[in-house]
């Protein structure tokens, strides 16, 4: 039933009835995670035969590059290519480097900040301005960190269904130099699942702003679907020329939730200004990256249609467990009214909003009774959800079974936040 619509002595009687329920979930010692997206152990079973390869004897490209040795700071051009086609930039302008996209995001941010971009009258930081970031909120909270870290002032925009309001975004841009930067996860975005319309994408390439002004497209999830006609991955760097700011966009995106999450390979796509400019700057980081494990994926995969065939094994693991969760919480929560999430057709995360006031609390009932969920706020630049209603679902690690009973215990929590919240 609708808890907007119960009078004072329903809503009692209802949390009554919650409060039992939760008094039993209590008592089940329960011991669940549901905060970060990893892939489960089945998932990373997929890719086991990676452990043995290249294979005695294998350490050789086509090009002869023998991948044993230093070097090769772009990366295998193979490998390239594979993901050229999936992440939908030109060969020449992407690049592979190390086991993780994040570790590149970081790089780009710092090395604006000491030595500017190649647009960059001075280094960021060297300005006197505080750099500032937009952040279409709910979003990523890993990307949230390195800004805060760095001291970048964080601008939470709305997150609409095909992208971030841009509307919002080229008013900011046009009126304040200073904001260099925007994060965006195009397709199935974390944690909405939201995939960037094409214009929106034009319209972010194309709007007025500061000549470093740069959009972090963090495409960590372009081949990640649960359905059976995933988005075509826009060309966002020559959509970016056609607009007329070529050194507007960097496209980033890995292996991390296809093969080994914590052993895969990291890319960075964008013109080729900005590429020589990051490898120019990652040479100093490093001789040149782990070759072999990128040769070890080009054996694995052979081509751009071998990653699409290896996502559909993950697909198969990961579809009921996404459907699981929406069932749930369609059974427990919809009549209520107290509570709407996303359905995403692909990605790893699930946003559930709750009433207004009550994520908090929510987490923290969920929390007491052994379920651990992202923390509240999570979502949002410095963790904090002017609504207090977003929660991070990551329905991928755990089991079938503890994520039913993870789940029906989260709706639990829900309702009887909300009780609370309707009743004080
Ligand atoms: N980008 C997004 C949007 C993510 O959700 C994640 C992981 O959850 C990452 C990047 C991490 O990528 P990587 O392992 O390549 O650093």
């Amino acid at each position: 039933m609708n808890y907007h619509s119960m009078s004072a002595d329903e809503l009692r009687a209802t949390q009554d009835d919650l409060q039992k329920l939760y008094e039993g979930l209590l008592s089940a010692g329960l011991k669940l995670d549901l905060t970060r997206g990893k892939p489960a152990p089945e998932q990373l079973d997929l890719s086991n035969e990676l452990l043995s390869l290249p294979g005695l004897g294998d350490y050789r490209d086509a090009s002869g590059t023998d991948c044993r040795n230093y070097g090769g700071v772009s990366g295998l051009p193979e490998l390239r290519a594979i993901f050229a086609e999936l992440l939908a930039v030109d060969a020449d302008n992407l690049i592979a480097f190390g086991n993780a996209s994040l570790d590149l995001m970081h790089q780009v941010v710092v090395s604006s900040l000491l030595k500017g971009t190649p647009d960059s009258p001075a280094s960021w930081s060297s300005t006197g301005e505080t750099v500032k970031f937009l952040c279409p909120s709910p979003g990523y909270d890993r990307h949230f960190a390195i800004t805060e870290h760095y001291g970048i002032e964080m601008i939470p925009v709305p997150m609409l269904p095909n992208g971030p309001d841009v509307d919002v975004c080229a008013q900011l841009v046009a009126d304040d130099p200073s904001i260099k930067g925007l994060w965006a996860v195009p397709t199935y975005s974390n944690p909405t699942g939201a995939t960037y319309s094409e214009d929106v994408a034009r319209a972010l390439m194309a709007m007025p702003a500061a000549p470093d002004f740069r959009v972090f497209w963090d495409n960590a999830y372009a081949v990640h679907t649960l359905v059976d006609a995933p988005p075509t991955p826009l060309p966002i760097v020559d959509i970016a020329a056609q607009e007329g700011h070529p050194n507007r966009v960097y496209v980033f995106g890995s292996t991390s939730k296809i093969t080994f999450a914590g052993a895969g390979v990291a890319f960075f796509g964008s013109s080729a200004a900005n590429v020589k400019w990051l490898t120019d700057n990652l040479a100093f980081t490093t001789i040149g990256p782990d070759k072999i494990n990128q040769l070890r994926h080009l054996r694995f995969f052979g081509d751009a249609d071998g990653v699409r065939a290896h996502m559909a094994k993950h697909r198969e693991i990961l579809a009921p467990k996404f459907r699981l969760v929406l069932e749930i919480l369609q059974d427990r929560l919809s009549d209520s009214k107290v509570a709407a999430w996303s359905e995403p057709e692909g990605g790893y995360f699930i946003s559930l909003d709750v009433l207004d006031g009550a994520a908090m609390r929510t987490i923290e009932l969920a929390k007491e009774a052994g379920i651990a969920l992202t923390a509240a706020g999570s979502t949002y630049p410095y963790k904090h959800d002017p609504y207090d209603r977003n929660i991070r679902l990551a329905p991928t690690f755990p089991s079938t079974d503890d994520l039913r009973v993870a789940m029906d215990g989260v709706a639990t929590c829900a309702l009887l936040a909300a009780t609370e919240k309707l009743l004080a």
